[in-house]
């Protein structure tokens, strides 16, 4: 699915990074057409003009006449042009032919004025006579004035081959640059495919393990109820092991319902807490019930719980309900990961940026190598892995709350000795 999808990407961004650069290429080829053949025009006629103005036309003894003497490669009293003119004609103001020079032109002209792109056989050309290879040359034909007064029509033509050559050069750079870029394109695509993929990757990945996880997490206590269920529905029937068929039934369907609900709030706050759910939240408010509740517990276990409030009463930005679960579900483990007689403590303090609340206990503390891991889903300590202890979602749910809300959490612990979990929460910014 993820090489499909990479390879999709790098089709993509070939497709249309190559159309562009093909587009590119074709307009910058046209241009560079339209601006060779413009300045050669120019050269073409700048030279007709300097050849028409030594065309000198008068009258003798009643009868109009053209001298071309003077003209340049027509002449033959002036120095040739340094042109690479194949060929020059001059027609009379009837279109007959006068003189020229180069190929043997018809008597009569019949072109179009203006310029022309033919393509002669080299035969008919002075530069090789030998070639008969097809030339491609550019024809000028203008008529020229004397006054108001049609003299005649100048012809002339020269070899496309300045044109051609630095074209073909640009084709070939061209023909084999694109496809090079093309090339480099679709690897870049590749490559880049494969960047765009890794986080799509991770999270599919991680998203993978989380259903994994909670199915198999799913799967031994519904398995429970279900061998429950069966023997208690054999004959004959023993209430009273009905009854602690039912009790236990009842008890796994609840421990199923808390993971369920603890599924469902990692799922329902997945990122960061808009800041309109975030309110000034009275600590004490949130503290209070909770006492309540794990005092009760707490003494069960003949441990004892010290609170150690806050020198000036303490307000933080933070979700109550949500901020009331993150300290319940590590005054929880602090519980049933500290022996009887134990001791918890609940410190609270406050820096200038943060509120801090400190969850402390003496219990069997937490294994170096664990303590990177026990804030991931589903990660419980080895030696406490067992179906007594929880689904090892406590505290990924705690990290999820704090970060939620643009605080911190940190852990501390020895083996034997005890941990101390720190939660780091903003304070409300001050009025005005
Ligand atoms: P669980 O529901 O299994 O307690 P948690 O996410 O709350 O899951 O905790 C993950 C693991 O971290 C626990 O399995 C336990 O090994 C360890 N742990 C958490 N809190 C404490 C604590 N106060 N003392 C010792 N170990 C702890």
């Amino acid at each position: 699915m993820f090489h499909r999808s990479r390879k999709n990407l790098a089709t993509w961004f070939t497709l249309s990074m190559g159309s562009i650069l093909v587009v590119f290429a074709i307009a910058l080829y046209l241009r560079e057409v339209r601006d060779r053949l413009q300045s050669f025009d120019q050269t073409l006629y700048d030279t007709s003009r300097l050849m028409a103005a030594g065309v000198e036309d008068y009258s003798y003894q009643g009868e109009q006449r053209t001298d071309l003497e003077n003209v340049p490669v027509l002449g033959s009293d002036t120095l040739p042009l340094s042109t690479n003119l194949m060929f020059a004609r001059w027609y009379t103001a009837e279109r007959l032919l006068l003189q020229f020079m180069g190929a043997v032109p018809p008597s009569k002209l019949a072109t179009p004025l203006g310029f022309q792109t033919q393509v002669v056989s080299n035969s008919q050309t002075l530069q090789d006579l030998q070639r008969s290879q097809p030339v491609r040359l550019r024809q000028l034909t203008l008529p020229v004035y004397q006054g108001d007064r049609l003299i005649g029509y100048l012809q002339i033509a020269a070899s496309l081959d300045l044109v051609e050559e630095p074209l073909e050069q640009l084709r070939v750079f061209l023909g084999i640059g694109v496809p090079v870029a093309l090339g480099a394109i679709a690897l870049t695509g590749w490559v880049l495919g494969g960047k765009a993929m890794q986080p799509i990757r991770q999270s599919y990945d991680q998203l993978q393990q989380f259903t994994a996880d909670a199915s198999h997490e799913l799967r031994a206590p519904l398995a429970g109820i279900l061998s429950q269920a069966q023997v208690g529905l054999m004959e004959p029937i023993d209430p009273q092991d009905q009854h602690s068929r039912l009790v236990t039934i009842v008890q796994v369907a609840e421990s199923m319902s808390l993971l369920v609900s603890q599924l469902l709030f990692l799922a329902r706050y997945p990122g960061k807490l808009s800041p309109e759910m975030l309110k000034p939240v009275d600590l004490e408010q949130v503290l209070q019930p909770l006492l309540i509740e794990y005092t009760q517990q707490i003494q069960q276990k003949q441990q004892t719980l010290q609170v150690h409030p806050p020198s000036v009463p303490l307000r933080l930005l933070a979700e109550p309900d949500l901020l009331r679960q993150a300290i319940a579900n590590l005054l929880s483990n602090a519980y049933r990961y500290t022996p009887e007689q134990g001791k918890i403590e609940l410190i609270l303090s406050q820096t200038s940026r943060w509120g801090i609340i400190q969850v402390k206990d003496n219990g069997m503390g937490i294994a170096p190598q664990d303590l990177p891991r026990i804030f991931d889903r589903f990660y419980r300590a080895d030696q406490v892995r067992s179906r007594d202890t929880g689904f090892g979602l406590g505290l990924a749910i705690v990290r999820q709350i704090v970060e939620a809300q643009g605080g911190e959490i940190a852990v501390e612990s020895r083996v034997g000795q005890g941990s101390t979990f720190t939660l780091k929460l903003p304070l409300p910014s001050l009025p005005g």
